[in-house]
């Protein structure tokens, strides 16, 4: 499998999300990254200005990086959908459907040997495609910060910065995660 271009993203029509996104956005970062950070979507800022990771809960991301001495330049971030959701609404299973192809493209060539999927449905896509157990909505905080093994790849969830905008209480319980994460990269 080929990775995309920027382009055959930018023109892609296979959900219905392309007719109001105004960017569909691939991922940045380190093409030779042994981590690879997946969030949900776009947030409306990034979706005007193409580019990642620069709204509030970019920088509530950016932000846990630097307190764990995480080097962003050696990491890849990508979405697991690649067009702003509506409202910020949750994505459909259908649009998920849609657009995975293009996570899967960009975890097949960067190869990462980590993966750390950001929220409910980053997290649940991935255990699927790694054949981990399915869990209910209910059941996604119990797998946050906790380390599964699936193909020789190390899979780490970790709750969605988002949720950090409006659930401040968990932020101390971010940062030891993310600081767990900086050791689960440095046995690499
Ligand atoms: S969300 Fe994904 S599949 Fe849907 S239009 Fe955007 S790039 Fe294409």
């Amino acid at each position: 499998m080929n990775m995309f271009t920027k382009e055959e993203l930018q023109s892609c029509t296979r959900c219905p999300l392309s007719q109001s996104r105004t960017h569909a956005l691939a991922g940045e970062g380190n093409m030779n990254a042994d981590m690879m950070l997946i969030a949900q979507a776009p947030g409306e800022l990034e979706d005007k200005k193409n580019r990642m990771f620069i709204g509030p809960s970019g920088n509530i991301l950016h932000a846990l990086l630097e307190e764990a001495n995480i080097n962003e330049d050696d990491l890849y971030m990508t979405n697991l959908i690649k067009c702003v959701l509506p409202k910020n609404r949750r994505p459909k299973q259908s649009e998920i459907k849609a657009c995975s192809m293009y996570l899967d493209m960009e975890i097949e060539e960067i190869a990462p040997k980590i993966l750390v999927p950001l929220g409910y449905y980053a997290t649940k896509y991935i255990f699927e495609k790694y054949s981990l157990h399915q869990f209910a909505r209910s059941e996604f905080t119990e797998l946050i910060g906790k380390l599964f093994v699936a193909d020789n790849m190390q899979i780490f969830p970790l709750s969605h910065p988002a949720l950090l905008l409006y659930r401040k209480e968990f932020y101390k319980n971010s940062v030891v995660n993310f600081n767990n994460l900086r050791k689960i990269i440095a046995k690499k």
